[in-house]
């Protein structure tokens, strides 16, 4: 009677112990589900000042900044205001399809969807290091696919050439002793077979670059301008801190003025990484062991 007793009562253990191990398998599971997306996430500005030391092309007319107003007021309240006055192509920008093919859209045209989507970045820092002329080819592009996979559908595809350490000098990001005469520039941008191949092979919304121009600073042609325009495809330039933007899996977007008539536009461009990966992994491991207790309680019960 009394062994009896005692088997019942360890049972009841065994029972009370699975119900919390279940209990706390359910709770973490939701938490996963509910949180475990969102952990991690982050935002990256892929931005370069704008200001009057923005490096600009030659012949361009100077990025002006006038005060106002800044100083207390005679109410006691603090008060600033300022006019700017800048080229369109000034700082990081995106370059709207309008800049090299006639009655394509200009800034304010372009779809406010194009403005967003999954970054894929191309890394060809090691080229351009022995190469300022370096263009982005095709192989570029397979060399990123065999590591992430196939380049998702509404793409924002930029180069990194490791340029962005060059800003503000201005010599030095149009790598020349004579920034007012074009034909010196050299610095690398992608390769128009290349540009053709994405185009015609898979969905891109916007191509970028870390360097003044998408065409090379070579280029005097402007063939990558020509076709992107032709296939109403806008063009960032001048964008900013790519070493800290993973290559691939996270958003990019790419918040442009929406300049009346512009041929481009400054653009605050940043990053989210969802921490989607980890998320996925969390995900994983908790499902793991909520199943794991689920066979336990079924064994001990
Ligand atoms: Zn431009």
């Amino acid at each position: 009677m009394i062994a009896g007793n005692n088997k019942y009562h360890g049972g009841n253990i065994i029972r009370n112990k699975s119900f919390w191990m279940l209990s706390i398998s359910v709770v973490a599971l939701c938490w996963t589900i509910v949180v475990g997306k969102h952990v991690n996430e982050t935002v990256i500005d892929m931005t370069h000042n704008l200001s009057v030391t923005s490096p600009l092309w030659g012949g361009l007319p100077e990025f002006k900044f006038n005060i106002i107003v800044r100083g207390r007021m005679p109410g006691g309240f603090w008060l600033e205001g300022n006019t700017f006055e800048t080229p369109d192509h000034a700082g990081t920008h995106l370059d709207a399809p309008s800049h090299y093919v006639e009655g394509a859209w200009r800034t304010q045209e372009i779809p406010v969807e194009k403005l967003v989507g999954p970054g894929v970045i191309i890394n060809v820092t090691d080229k351009v290091l022995s190469d300022p002329d370096y263009r982005v080819v095709t192989s570029d592009i397979h060399e990123w696919e065999k590591k992430y996979g196939r380049i998702p559908e509404n793409a924002i595809v930029i180069m990194n050439s490791g340029w962005q350490y060059k800003f503000p000098d201005r010599n030095a990001v149009f790598n020349t002793e004579d920034p007012d005469n074009r034909s010196s520039y050299h610095f690398p941008g992608w390769h128009e077979d290349a540009v053709a191949w994405l185009i015609e092979n898979r969905d891109i919304n916007i191509l970028g670059v870390d360097t003044p121009s998408i065409d090379y600073g070579q280029s005097f042609k402007h063939l990558v301008h020509i076709i992107l325009g032709q296939n109403e495809i806008p063009a960032a330039e001048n964008v900013a801190n790519l070493d800290n933007v993973p290559e691939s899996g996270c958003t990019v977007y790419v918040g442009v003025i929406k300049l009346y008539d512009g041929s481009a536009g400054p653009a605050r461009i940043f990053a989210i990484n969802s921490g989607a990966e980890y998320g996925a992994r969390a995900f994983l491991f908790t499902t793991l062991a909520f199943v794991f207790f689920l066979l336990l309680m079924i064994c001990v019960g």
